[in-house]
């Protein structure tokens, strides 16, 4: 299984940290690692495979349209880039610059700024912060409100940009509403929404316009691979903005349910998305991950992941460090408090053991290491626990 990492000369790792890029995303499925071989061996129209994807994905999300990208991240770039152009080739052809008078900013609470908003920067927009986060600096209850979103909106909005967690304020009902009011989109990071998989209709249920989802996280699809889902409009426009538009002379013919060419006074150049390719392989992949994971038994799979912590859980027991098992997130994981040493170091000393041991270091900065089922091997279970009874010794 892990011959060609030793054909190449680069250690396979055990995963206890959960679906992260630096760790190359999840393990595939067979059956997701098949089509995408599968798909490897044949050509396909980019658009065509494009607009299908859209159908399948609309039956698990309820969304208009969708679209296949390469993650989370480029989806936030091409849902920006869609709202500041709308279906307008010139603009499109333009980004990221954008014409005096066009849409230039986008409204975000600052206490939900992070490292991805690099994505709308680069599509062009320029961030209006609104709120003061005290509730996190320490300083008061208060943090965003829905009135100073308001008094962000201008003509210059091309959207208002949501990162979906369980802390973001205000609800996004209420960001929703505001926005809608002023006749602006909400375009939301729900990358890190799954599970449950229930998320997968929720933001577009509750009526947000564009909703980016991770397909290397969760949904078990390939490492480089993401889902931007919504309106039919702005669908059209991201896809525009994506797919490689070196079309001859009236071969451009798009299903119209995905983007219909007759709104288009003409066909854009190749976009600022086009960086963001996807591949046929990482489509087929995605759509095989996405139909296991929405078909799946999340009762079963939650209890097969927490049985899997319970044993090494009784396995560990009696070493020096104090286990919790949080059995009730929407995936359990297990906390781990050495007694003797600093949580870095245990997270230091695993990843320097052949194979390499990589563990969730949220919490090292509290004492603890954590333990993530999500991408460990049934070969890893004896290697995790062998690698921390050894890891764990004063
Ligand atoms: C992981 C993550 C992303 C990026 O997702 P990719 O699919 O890796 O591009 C963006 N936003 C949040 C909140 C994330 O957790």
């Amino acid at each position: 299984m892990s011959a060609v990492w030793s054909r190449l000369g680069v250690a396979r790792i055990v995963n206890a940290k959960g679906p992260a890029t630096r760790l190359s995303g999840p393990p595939l499925h067979p059956q997701v690692a098949a089509a995408m071989a599968e798909a490897a061996q044949s050509c396909v129209d980019m658009l065509a495979l494009q607009a299908r994807a859209s159908e399948i994905i609309t039956g698990h999300t309820g969304a208009e349209a969708a679209l296949v990208t390469s993650g989370a991240a480029a989806g936030l770039l091409l849902g920006a880039a869609a709202c500041a152009t709308g279906l307008d080739p010139a603009a499109m052809a333009r980004l990221p610059a954008i014409a005096p008078g066009g849409r230039c900013e986008v409204v975000m609470v600052r206490s939900q700024r992070n490292q991805y908003d690099h994505a709308l920067r680069t599509a062009g927009l320029r961030i209006v912060e609104v709120g003061l986060p005290d509730r996190f600096a320490g300083a008061g209850c208060r943090d965003a409100e829905p009135w100073e979103i308001a008094a962000a909106i201008s003509a210059q909005t091309a959207c208002v940009h949501y990162v979906a967690d369980a802390r973001a304020r205000p609800p996004l009902e209420a960001v929703i509403e505001v926005a809608h009011r002023h006749g602006v989109p909400v375009l939301v990071d729900a990358a890190a929404q799954l599970p449950p998989r229930a998320n997968l209709r929720r933001f577009v249920a509750a009526g947000a316009d564009l909703v980016a989802f991770s397909g290397g996280k969760a949904i078990g699809g390939p490492q480089a691979s993401g889902i931007l889902c919504g309106r039919r409009d702005l669908i059209a426009a991201a896809a525009l903005q994506l797919l490689d538009m070196d079309y001859p002379d009236g071969l451009f013919a798009p299903p119209p349910a995905f983007i219909d060419a007759a709104e288009l006074p003409g066909l854009p150049p190749h976009g600022i998305g086009r960086p963001c390719k996807v591949g046929k392989e990482q489509i087929a992949g995605l759509l095989v991950a996405l139909e296991r994971f929405a078909a799946g038994d999340e009762a079963a799979e939650h209890a097969t992941r927490v049985a899997l912590l319970e044993r090494l859980a009784a396995a560990l027991e009696g070493l020096p460090a104090d286990l919790e098992l949080r059995r009730d997130l929407p995936v359990p994981l297990l906390a781990l408090t050495p007694h003797a040493f600093d949580a870095g170091v245990l997270v230091r000393r695993l990843a320097a053991t052949a194979p390499p041991v990589h563990v969730d270091p949220e919490e090292t900065d509290q004492g603890r290491v954590l333990l993530n089922p999500m991408c460990l091997l049934p070969e890893d279970e004896a290697i995790l626990v062998e690698r921390l009874r050894a890891a764990l010794q004063p």
